[in-house]
């Protein structure tokens, strides 16, 4: 007897990245975590939580975090949502929002994970082919009969980003739900971010997480900001006490504490264009990445696939990602660590590629 439901039972788990055996020798350029730690701040609300938090039930309504993040965007604490990382976002945006058997367009390439959760609930995902420099066009998306759109901005794994005048012309100009998934945008130096227009387009909701910039993705904290009717969907549909009170003040502290994120996103920035050059010059073609990682492709003389590359470094300790995927299977995308380690990974290239200087 089978009891799994057909449509899961044919899924392909979500495939995230592999987990390193040895903690303290790995370089991890695979999975876009923060080179630095939390802040410091977030590091002293760890050492203040008392046993008292675990004997009691957490805010589930998450108040506190909640009108932080209002006032920090200045909009209504009705307009704000917080989850279990934004991975639970995407599952609650199906469960309250889509539904089943609905058209979702997005970009492809794009992060899979909507994909994934789309055939979990039944409804279909329309690729929308990215130009060959993976390039977004937005009348493309616009034009596709969808009953929703999903953009991720900048957009993993390609990097690559597109102004907030673009996006607002999506959302004003497509009748149904636009999701944007701004998970990446604190390491925009402009601020892309279309929050702004929440207040105003009702159609719009814009999901943002505390794991990338602010290093908190193993404290598991998303939230989504839009139009009250939305948001109080996720009140409704969302599991009882889903955020637990340590992670919630954890948070906190990581949002209070702005001046320490925004170095550190400055810092990764530094070391992202300067690693992105070394790589230009060794033949690795390198696609403009406003994020915490780079899409590249290896040189074509270099008698190794990508795979092989990954595996190369693999031998070293060094993990970077690869993706066995449609326009990504001769590229790696590759998340910006400290100086010291990316200078490392250029020594490994040059080293398989018989650079000598
Ligand atoms: C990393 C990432 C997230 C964050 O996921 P969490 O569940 O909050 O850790 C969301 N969207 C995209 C596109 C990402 O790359």
């Amino acid at each position: 007897m089978n009891y799994v439901l057909p449509h899961i039972d044919k899924l392909e788990p979500y495939k995230s990245g592999i987990m390193p055996k040895d903690h303290e020798r790995a370089i991890r350029l695979h999975l876009n975590e923060s080179p630095y730690p939390p802040s410091p701040e977030v590091l002293a609300a760890l050492q203040h939580t008392s046993a008292e938090v675990l004997h009691r039930y957490p805010d589930p309504q998450c108040t506190e975090l909640r009108q932080a993040l209002a006032d920090f965007y200045q909009v209504e604490s009705s307009q704000v949502f917080c989850s279990n990382g934004s991975s639970e976002l995407i599952g609650l945006l199906f469960r309250t929002l889509i539904g089943e058997h609905r058209r979702v367009a997005i970009p492809y390439p794009s992060f899979a994970l909507y994909e994934n959760v789309a055939a979990s609930y039944q409804s279909e995902t329309i690729r929308i082919p990215t130009d060959e420099d993976f390039s977004i066009d937005i009348d493309q998306l616009m034009a596709c009969a969808a009953d929703v759109i999903v953009l991720v901005n900048p957009n993993a794994p390609t990097g690559l980003l597109l102004p907030a005048s673009e996006v607002e012309r999506l959302a004003r100009g497509f009748d149904g739900l636009v999701v944007i998934d701004e998970a990446y945008m604190e390491f925009v130096e402009t601020d892309e971010s279309v929050i702004p227009l929440i207040r105003e387009l009702p159609n719009l909701l814009v999901i943002r997480t505390f794991s990338k910039a602010y290093a908190l993705c193993g404290g598991r904290v998303g939230y989504a900001l839009g139009n009250s009717s939305l948001i109080s969907a996720f009140e409704k549909g969302r599991n009882s006490y889903h955020l637990n009170t340590i992670t919630q003040r954890l948070a906190l502290a990581a949002l209070k504490d702005q001046q320490y994120m925004k170095s550190n996103a400055a810092a990764v920035r530094r070391t992202r264009d300067a690693f992105s050059s070394q790589l230009a010059e060794l033949g690795f073609t390198v696609f403009p990445s406003q994020t915490n990682f780079v899409l590249c492709t290896p040189p074509a003389n270099s008698q190794l696939t990508a795979f092989e590359w990954m595996e190369r470094l693999m031998e070293q300790e060094i993990y970077v990602r690869y993706f066995n995927a449609d326009r990504l299977r001769d590229k790696l995308r590759i998340s910006i660590g400290t100086d010291e380690q990316m200078d490392h990974v250029i020594a490994q290239f040059k080293a398989a590629l018989n650079y000598s200087d």
